[in-house]
């Protein structure tokens, strides 16, 4: 594992660091000898370094633009070398602001403006996707590429603008809870387990090869509607309050309305079945929110 923690924490890993086989390395993708060294010794490469949030993608986007296109061509590079099966983690975020729910994978994409900030995330993810792909059928590595619809869970955390984290920390520590724009869009939470349990099974998936799967979960809910759920899971009655978009982020924010996976494709190749609906994944982030409390 090769994290630089940029967003991560080590603690994450505490209970792994004693684990037989399992190593990391604290360094960024941007060091190409280690990372060599990291894919020489690897089966497959599960390639999840990215930029993270949007947040963060709003306030940085060079280095997002940067980050996401030159270390995917790095790894796909040095796994290229090797011959080393590559499973690359990509975003619903690349749909863009298409109307037509659910998501398929072969949907078209719906971005907006250069001048929007926010697309740039989609777009170099799409580039990445274009370059995983294209490995496949130009030099026969095997990649397979997967759209991550909001996936949540235990130990994230919220400072880079995730809705999940936030509203429950939140709740937890008074209110508000705050939502952005009218509350009235939408999107699906997957469960961390479930999406890591459909990567490895995807990695060592012969039918996987030189496709694209949507993983996450389809139960769809608004954001006003997440906040009640919140408020409900917690038992804490805390007020809800709505924030203009300018004010979250940047004027001329645009948001994506619905966000919804069709999961056909890799149900019929996997099997793949969300364990945690959201209130269950609710209770988990609840409890981990008042576990880690002082
Ligand atoms: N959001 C919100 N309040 C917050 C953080 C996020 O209302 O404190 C909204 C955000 O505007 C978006 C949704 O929740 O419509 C999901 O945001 P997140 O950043 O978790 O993921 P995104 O779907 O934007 O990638």
């Amino acid at each position: 594992m090769i994290d630089d923690l940029s967003t991560g924490s080590i603690a994450n890993i505490e209970h792994l660091k004693g684990r037989a086989g399992f190593r990391y390395s604290i360094a960024g993708i941007e060091d190409e000898p280690l990372l060599a060294e990291l894919v020489d010794g690897a089966d497959v490469v599960f390639h999840l370094a990215a930029a993270v949030g949007v947040r963060l993608i709003v306030e940085s986007p060079v280095r997002t633009i940067e980050t996401n296109i030159t270390g995917t061509e790095r790894v796909l590079r040095l796994a290229a070398k090797k011959g080393k099966r590559v499973v690359l983690a990509s975003t619903s975020e690349v749909y863009g602001k298409t109307a037509k729910v659910p998501f398929s994978e072969d949907d078209d994409l719906v971005l907006g403006p250069t001048t929007k900030g926010r697309w740039s995330y989609a777009c170099s993810k799409a580039i990445d996707e274009f370059l995983a792909l294209s490995y496949w059928k130009e030099r026969r590595l095997p990649t397979t590429v997967v759209r991550l619809f909001n996936t949540v869970g235990p130990r994230q955390v919220g400072r880079y603008g995730m809705v999940v984290p936030r509203f429950v920390q939140q709740a937890l520590a008074g209110g508000p809870i705050t939502v952005y724009g009218d509350g009235e869009q939408s999107r699906c939470f997957g469960y961390v387990g479930d999406v890591v349990g459909a990567l490895a099974a995807l990695a060592v998936h012969e039918g996987a090869v030189g496709q694209v799967f949507n993983v996450g979960n389809d139960e769809e809910v608004t954001i006003n509607g997440l906040a009640e759920r919140v408020r409900r899971r917690t038992g804490c009655p805390v007020p809800i309050v709505h924030v203009p978009y300018e004010e979250a982020y940047e004027a001329g924010f645009e948001d994506m309305q619905r966000r919804v996976p069709d999961l056909r494709k890799v149900r019929d190749l996997i099997g793949y079945r969300p364990t945690h609906d959201l209130d269950r994944i609710l209770d988990r982030v609840i409890e981990h929110f008042r576990r880690a409390a002082p």
